[in-house]
C-alpha cells in the first residue's frame, strides 16, 4: 500500500508535519523529487527540525529513509544533515539513496548563482542550490547518476570531460568566470563516492520486493501543485514535479499502487519566489499574517526569507487537489487565524469582466483579479481541541466552505505545529 503527501498550493503547507505523523504507521517513506532547496518543518520529542533532503521519517526507528532516483541529491548536504540530527541525540536513521538518483555538482551551484546575477532583477527568486541547471542537465543527459561514482576513473575523466567542454564555454563566455578543472571535479565526485557508498542501493527493486512483503510505503512531495513545471505558474515553477503521479516515477514503482493522496492545504495562502499570487495581501495585514503564521511566523525554512501571504484561494486550492488527485485532504495551520474578525475567501477569479472558478494558464492569470467572500472568524484559540465537535461554529463553519469548495474530504485537520494537535474526523 503506497499513501502519497503532497501540497496543493504553493509549498509550505505543513506537509512535513502531516508526514511526519502518518509517518508512525510506516515502514519505508520516500522522497521522490526536487533537492535540499526546499524544506520541512518537524517539531517532534527531539526538538525542532528543518529538513531540507532527508525525508520526514529519520526520526523513527521503524522507518526506512528513502532518496528516490527523482531526487536532486547534494550528497554534502545530505551527509551533514545525518549528522545534524545525529549530533541532537536522533538514534542513526536507515537511509537508501538509489543508484539512479543524479547529483548535484558544484557547477550547478555556481550555474545557478551566476544565472541569478546574469538575470538581476527579472530572476526566477532561486535558491541558488543549483537546481535548476540540476534538472536541465538531467534532461541534457549530462548529469551524473549516483552508479557513475564507482566507474573507472579513465570512464569518468572522459565523462567529466566531455560534459565541461560545454560548461566551461558558457562559464568563461557568458558569465566570465574561470574554467573548472576536470581533476577538480574528479577529486569531487571521489569524496562523494566515499560518502554516499554506504548508502547505494537499487531502490525500485527494493520498493517493489517490499510492497510484495506488504510494507506500507510513504512518498514524501515537496512544494505544491502551483509549483509543478508543466501544472503550475509556470515559469515560476520548481524544476521538478510536484504531483503525486510522479512519484511513481521519482521512487520507481507503478503508478497503481498509490492508493491513498493525502493532499495538504493551508488554511490561508503563502508563497515564496516571485508568480502570480491572486489572493496575496501586502501591509500591515500581511505582517500581522506572517507573523502569527506557522510555527514562529511564515519564513523560509531554508533561506529565512520572509513569505508572501494572503487570504484561502479556492480557485487554487481546488485545482491543486485536482491535479493531485486527492483522495483526502489536510487542512493545516487553522489555528493561526483565531485573531481574526472576519475572514476573506477567495472564491473566484475576475479574468477580463468575467468570473471564473476554474484555475487559468499563466498568461490569464496575470489578469485575474480576487472575488472575495467573507466568513466570520471565530476570534479564539482552538489549539488543544482534540474532536472535532468542539472546534467553535464559525471554525466549523469555515472548515466546512472549504471542504465544499474543494469538493474533497478534510480527513485531518491540524490545529498546532506538533504531532498531537490534529482533529481526525
Ligand atoms: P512544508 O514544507 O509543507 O512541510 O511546510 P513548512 O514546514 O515550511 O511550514 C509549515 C510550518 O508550519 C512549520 O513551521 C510547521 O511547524 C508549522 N505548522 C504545521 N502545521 C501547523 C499547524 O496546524 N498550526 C501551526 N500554527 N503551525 C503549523
Amino acid at each position: 500500500m503506497v499513501t502519497a503527501v503532497v501540497g496543493a498550493n504553493w509549498g509550505d503547507e505543513g506537509k512535513g508535519k502531516i508526514t511526519d505523523m502518518l509517518g508512525q504507521e510506516s515502514d519505508i517513506i520516500v522522497r521522490f523529487q526536487g533537492g535540499s532547496n526546499a524544506g520541512h518543518t518537524i517539531v517532534n520529542n527531539y526538538g525542532k527540525f528543518a529538513l531540507h533532503i532527508l525525508p520526514s521519517g529519520v526520526f523513527y526507528n521503524h522507518t526506512t529513509s528513502i532518496i528516490g532516483n527523482g531526487v536532486a541529491l547534494n550528497i554534502p548536504d545530505l551527509i551533514r544533515e545525518i549528522k545534524s540530527i545525529v549530533d541532537r541525540g536522533v538514534p542513526m536513521p536507515k537511509i537508501l539513496v538509489s543508484d539512479r538518483a543524479q547529483i548535484v555538482m558544484p557547477y550547478h551551484i555556481l550555474f545557478d548563482q551566476c544565472e541569478e546575477e546574469r538575470l538581476a532583477g527579472k530572476s526566477f527568486g532561486s535558491t541558488k542550490s543549483g537546481i535548476a541547471p540540476f534538472y536541465s542537465d538531467k534532461y541534457a543527459k549530462i548529469g551524473f547518476q549516483v552508479s557513475e561514482l564507482f566507474l573507472d576513473d579513465e570512464d569518468l575523466l572522459a565523462k567529466i570531460r566531455q560534459v565541461l567542454s560545454v560548461k566551461n564555454v558558457i562559464l568563461e563566455h557568458l558569465y566570465k568566470k574561470p574554467a573548472i578543472d576536470e581533476n577538480e571535479i574528479l577529486n569531487t565526485l571521489h569524496e562523494y563516492r566515499d560518502m554516499i557508498a554506504p548508502y547505494v542501493c537499487d531502490v525500485s527493486t527494493f520498493l517493489q520486493k517490499s510492497l510484495k512483503e506488504g510494507k506500507r510505503v510513504l512518498l514524501e512531495g515537496q512544494l505544491g501543485t502551483l509549483k509543478d513545471p508543466d501544472h503550475g505558474i509556470y515559469p515560476m515553477v520548481t524544476s521538478s514535479s510536484t504531483l503525486a503521479a510522479y512519484g511513481a516515477i521519482g521512487a520507481g514503482i507503478p503508478p497503481y499502487e498509490i492508493k491513498r493522496i493525502v493532499t495538504v492545504v493551508k488554511a490561508y495562502s503563502s508563497a515564496v519566489g516571485a508568480g502570480e499570487f491572486i489572493s496575496e495581501i501586502f501591509g500591515e495585514e500581511a505582517d500581522e499574517l506572517r507573523n502569527r503564521g506557522g510555527d514562529g511566523g511564515e519564513f523560509g525554512a531554508t533561506t529565512g526569507r520572509p513569505r508572501r501571504m494572503g487570504w484561502f484561494d479556492a480557485v487554487a486550492s481546488r485545482y491543486g487537489c485536482r491535479m493531485q488527485g486527492a483522495t483526502d485532504v489536510a487542512l493545516t495551520v487553522l489555528d493561526v487565524l483565531g485573531y481574526l474578525e472576519k475572514i476573506p475567501v477567495c472564491v473566484g477569479y475576475e479574468i477580463d469582466g468575467e468570473v471564473t472558478k476554474d484555475f487559468p494558464v499563466t498568461a490569464k492569470l496575470a489578469k485575474a483579479k480576487p472575488v472575495y467572500e467573507v466568513l466570520d472568524g471565530w476570534k479564539c484559540d482552538i489549539r488543544g481541541i482534540r474532536k472535532y465537535e468542539d472546534l467553535p461554529e464559525n471554525c466549523r463553519k469555515y472548515i466546512e466552505f472549504i471542504e465544499k469548495e474543494l469538493g474533497v474530504n478534510i480527513t485531518m485537520v491540524s490545529n498546532g505545529p506538533k504531532r498531537e494537535d490534529i482533529i481526525y474526523r
